[in-house]
């Protein structure tokens, strides 16, 4: 395959795992029953498993989010350099389950893992977050989505705050250029973004751990990167983002004897 044609095809992989709503026939599902994802049956099918498109969701035994503070060690770790460029045409994507924007298939940003690159094939938000702390449950949280062009996943986690109230201005843009529609896009904005921009200043303190998607079919072998620093946005921001989706947030999953590797570079 040439390299545009593998591009692409990971670009739909990324699409179809995120937006299962898109594809015919893994079944519906909603954030009401996550208790029973694992048991939404295919009614396509009739044979045990493929009956049972996300039961990984319950038999997993790495599955995301989690509670950040539990069982955690301080290690050294391979760097971890966050490299954005700017999107000059965006794809403000309403997936059904969350406002998503989706990165062209020739889009330059990255996740450098060590030496490894992570592109960056979309990012997406859920309100409030997934990932907690503790007791802490913050207003809401980024997913950036990266796959390699092996497969192998990389989702850097951003938490966001509205304590200080401050606009983020590239946040406003996503915002105001997202479809209120499921399974709607808006590929004609003209808006141009920058994705740096929705990161905290300080982006050297990391938690780090094996886990899974966090929506349907719940896959694991998900590498997961959390930012401990919060990026600050106002209250009417979450506003408006809790008026396209609120709740849309998985409840904190076992650790099922998984460590917590708290990174400072
Ligand atoms: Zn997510």
């Amino acid at each position: 395959m040439k390299k545009n044609t593998i591009n692409r095809y990971i670009f739909s992989m990324g699409v179809m795992l995120f937006s299962t709503s898109l594809v015919a026939a893994p079944p519906h599902w909603t954030y009401q029953e996550q208790s029973i994802w694992g048991a939404l049956d295919d009614i396509s099918q009739t044979v045990v498993p493929l009956m049972y498109p996300y039961a990984e969701c319950t038999i997993g035994s790495h599955q995301s989010p989690i509670d950040l503070s539990t069982n955690t060690h301080e290690r050294p770790s391979n760097r971890l350099k966050i490299k954005y460029e700017y999107d000059a045409a965006p794809d403000f994507f309403n997936s059904g389950h969350a406002a998503q924007v989706n990165l062209p298939s020739d889009y330059p940003g990255r996740l450098f893992i060590g030496k490894d690159a992570y592109p960056l094939i979309q990012f997406h938000f859920h309100a409030p977050s997934e990932h907690v702390i503790g007791s802490k449950t913050f207003p809401a949280e980024i997913h950036f989505v990266h796959i390699r062009e092996d497969g192998k996943m990389a989702v850097l986690g951003v938490l966001l705050d509205d304590q200080d109230d401050i606009e983020n201005p590239d946040f406003q843009k996503i915002l105001d250029n997202m479809p209120t529609a499921p399974a709607t896009h808006n590929i004609n904005s003209g808006v141009r973004l920058n994705p740096m921009s929705l990161l905290p200043e300080h982006k050297k303190h990391v938690f780090n751990y094996a886990g899974s998607l966090t929506t349907p079919p719940c896959s694991e072998g998900v590498n997961w990167y959390v930012l401990s620093e919060p990026v600050n946005v106002s209250k009417s921001q979450i506003t408006q983002l809790e008026s396209i989706y609120n709740e849309n947030k998985r409840v904190p999953q076992n650790l099922n004897g998984r460590t917590v590797n708290i990174h400072s570079h």
